[in-house]
């Protein structure tokens, strides 16, 4: 079976528009499956702001998509930096607006999501049928997330189909609209089922991917397997579990072109494994951008992601106060909840020699952060993949990780036995408690007070190699297994 043309369904792709790990995803695997000889394009919305990222781009045909009285548009462009093909859906009712692609500038949910993630997927599904005029057709159609969820389960209704596969970046976010939206969306009426996508009464998009694509995989081994027990599995588990023999983990990789110390064009200075004393410059470049003072011995610890309970900065404010006692720095970068925006701000106005926060979103403030501090502390509730922690290593910033999913399976703890076998790579620790977290730092900043071991550490760390060749190999083999499961069920 032939396995050439891949179309990867994405509602972010970084450099185009970015919220999250998504993004960088999307922005890198498809480079990695093209130089591995495969025709990858990508879709995605036309957003505004993906429009005017985008540079070039060409409308290549124009037509009506089920249920929708506007027509849609396919403009061709190509990723940044890349010679990928990117075709951003054209509906302006649905895309060309400002804000965020799924909220607006105040972070509440565009009301008409539901609408405008089908519109979306009615285009793939065309694209899929090659009936929009495009002279091209997918062997596989590779969705992501709850908002191509729709697409998986579009694609059975036909029986000559390209093969399937979903990746779940995030279980925790489902796509759950009411009966009353399901309604508007002139979809097939049995997919309002509990063996389709009805979900205790209301309709979700992830269930169409989970339910209906030929293979499923998650960010990391760990998190496929976690995501089956009823701690994570957001009320899914059991028909994740169901669906195990064609549920897989990928790790993600890590796009060096982008995170490499040596070639960091927002860094002070650039370093390597065998330069890590250049770091010492960066960290100076770090405190004065935070107004800290510039205590070169002072450990740095700084902090990157969506304020959200996810990802445990609540935890870190809990030990702040004992934390402090300690002479250390802390640095945070971040935006999302409101109560969590301004408890972080209420906690520099407290410390302000130790404590500095920029409350936003800031690509290059995100790199120097990489590149200036010692440790990085990422205390998550659960973590699919995680992608600081995986540039953390290469940057020399020592992570500090809670033992779940894929930060477990990224980041090794610097235990005597691992310090030994030069295998340690940071500081992973197992309880999401504040007690936990604050015994974690405690251990990094007892190693870091041992320069000969923490410079050990460093090495190893950043001998790390997560780049995406590895992890692209391993997405072929699923697709490769996505057509013959389609085989076999034909
Ligand atoms: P998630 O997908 O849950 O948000 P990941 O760790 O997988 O978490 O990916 C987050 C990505 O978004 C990383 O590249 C991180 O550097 C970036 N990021 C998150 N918040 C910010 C921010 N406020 N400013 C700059 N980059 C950010």
């Amino acid at each position: 079976m032939s396995l050439r043309n891949i179309l990867y369904v994405t509602s972010e792709a970084h450099p185009l528009v970015k919220t999250g790990g998504l993004a960088d995803v999307a922005g890198s695997l498809p480079p990695a499956i093209r130089s591995l000889r495969r025709d990858i394009r990508l879709i995605l919305p036309a957003y505004r702001s993906a429009i005017a990222n985008a540079g070039r781009l060409q409308e290549k045909s124009r037509f009506s998509v089920h249920g929708f009285d506007t027509t849609v548009g396919i403009l061709e462009g190509r990723l940044p930096g890349s010679r990928v093909v990117v075709w951003l859906v054209d509906s302006p009712p649905h895309f060309d607006r400002p804000g965020g692609p799924y909220a607006d500038e105040q972070g509440r949910d565009w009301p008409d999501n539901a609408q405008r993630f089908t519109v979306f997927a009615r285009t793939v599904e065309k694209i899929a049928w090659d009936e929009a005029g495009l002279d091209w057709r997918p062997d596989v159609v590779h969705c992501n997330d709850w908002q191509s969820g729709l697409v998986p389960a579009l694609l059975t209704q036909r029986r000559q189909r390209p093969a399937t596969v979903f990746t779940i970046h995030n279980l925790a976010y489902q796509g759950l609209f009411s009966w009353e939206t399901f309604q508007t969306l002139h979809l097939p009426q049995t997919l309002w089922s509990m063996h389709a996508m009805e979900f205790y009464g209301q309709f979700s998009f992830i269930k169409g991917g989970i339910v209906f694509a030929d293979m499923i995989n998650t960010v990391s081994p760990n998190y496929a397997r976690e995501i089956t027990t009823p701690a994570f599995g957001c009320g899914l588990e059991e028909l994740l579990k169901s669906r195990s023999d064609r549920l897989t983990g990928i790790l993600n990789g890590a796009d060096y072109s982008q995170w490499n110390p040596a070639r960091d064009p927002y860094l002070k200075k650039t370093y390597n494994a065998y330069s890590i004393e250049r770091k010492a410059e960066n960290k100076a470049d770090l405190q004065a951008r935070f107004r800290l003072p510039c205590e070169p011995q002072t450990p740095l610890i700084g902090l990157i992601g969506r304020l959200v309970e996810q990802k445990g900065f609540d935890l870190l404010l809990a030990i702040l106060p004992q934390l402090l006692q300690r002479d250390v720095q802390v640095v945070i970068l971040g935006s999302g909840d409101k109560s969590l925006e301004d408890r972080l701000k209420h906690a520099t106005l407290t410390y302000p020699r130790q404590v500095a926060a920029h409350i936003g979103y800031d690509e290059a403030l995100a790199h120097r952060i990489e590149g200036g501090a010692d440790m990085f502390l990422m205390p998550s509730r659960y973590e699919p993949c995680g992608l600081n922690q995986i540039y953390s290593l290469r940057y020399g910033t020592l992570p500090i990780v809670r033992r779940t999913g894929g930060l477990a399976n990224t980041v090794i703890d610097a235990n005597e036995k691992n310090i030994a076998s030069r295998t340690a790579t940071g500081i992973v620790f197992d309880d999401a408690t504040p007690q936990a977290l604050l015994d974690a730092v405690d251990r990094a900043l007892a190693l870091y007070r041992q320069p000969r071991l923490w410079k050990k550490v460093i090495f190893n760390a950043m001998q790390q190699d997560f780049s995406w060749r590895r992890s692209a190999r391993q997405y072929l083999a699923l697709y490769q297994r996505a057509q013959s499961v389609i085989k076999e069920t034909a």
